[in-house]
């Protein structure tokens, strides 16, 4: 274990363990507080570390440039892949170096429905954050023309009410 920064900086009390979310980032809560799902507040002291998730190396090269592809996971837990040899100028805010860079969206599946509205097979998607929805598989995104295409039906289901999954919509901002 990391000791270096095992205090919290606000009451002196002993970080708690790291968790993980549902979108993969990790975080450590002061060991005087906690999330309470009911009330949807933190209780107690509301320090949260934020712990960087390190990229993940992939086999994959970038079909730019040859280079090694890395997994990140944004801030906001979407994931993409991107090429090792690119990176990010935080003084002039500007890519240097490959640019590429591929979003990893989520998943579909059939489902033995069809659609309330035109009848036809609905697929049960999941987005990267793990929620999920039914809808029509003749629906569709013109990206070029931007607006929806074929049947808009869809249905989301519930999410699976995991403490992590809703307290990070309602952590304080990271610093
Ligand atoms: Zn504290
Ligand atoms: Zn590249
Ligand atoms: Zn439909």
């Amino acid at each position: 274990m990391n000791e270096q920064n095992d205090v919290c900086p606000k009451c002196g009390a002993n970080l708690g363990e790291v968790t993980e979310t549902a979108t993969g980032r990790k975080l450590q809560r002061c060991s005087k507080g906690s999330w309470n799902p009911q009330t949807h507040k933190n209780e107690g002291c509301e320090y949260v570390k934020w712990l960087e998730v390190p990229p993940q190396e992939l086999e994959e090269k970038c079909p730019k440039c040859g280079a090694n592809l890395i997994m990140q996971v944004t801030r906001f837990g979407k994931k993409m892949k991107k090429c090792s040899a690119g990176s990010w100028d935080k003084d002039k805010k500007i890519a240097v170096g490959c640019d590429y860079v591929e979003w990893i969206n989520g998943t579909t599946e059939k489902l033995d429905e069809t659609c309330p509205k035109c009848g036809e097979p609905l697929v049960l998607f999941t987005t990267v954050a793990g929620k999920k929805m039914k809808k029509c598989s003749t629906g569709g995104w013109d990206s070029a023309a931007k607006k929806a295409t074929g049947c808009e039906y869809v249905l989301w289901l519930k999410p699976g009410q995991t403490v992590s999954d809703n307290g990070e919509e309602f952590l304080p901002p990271e610093e």
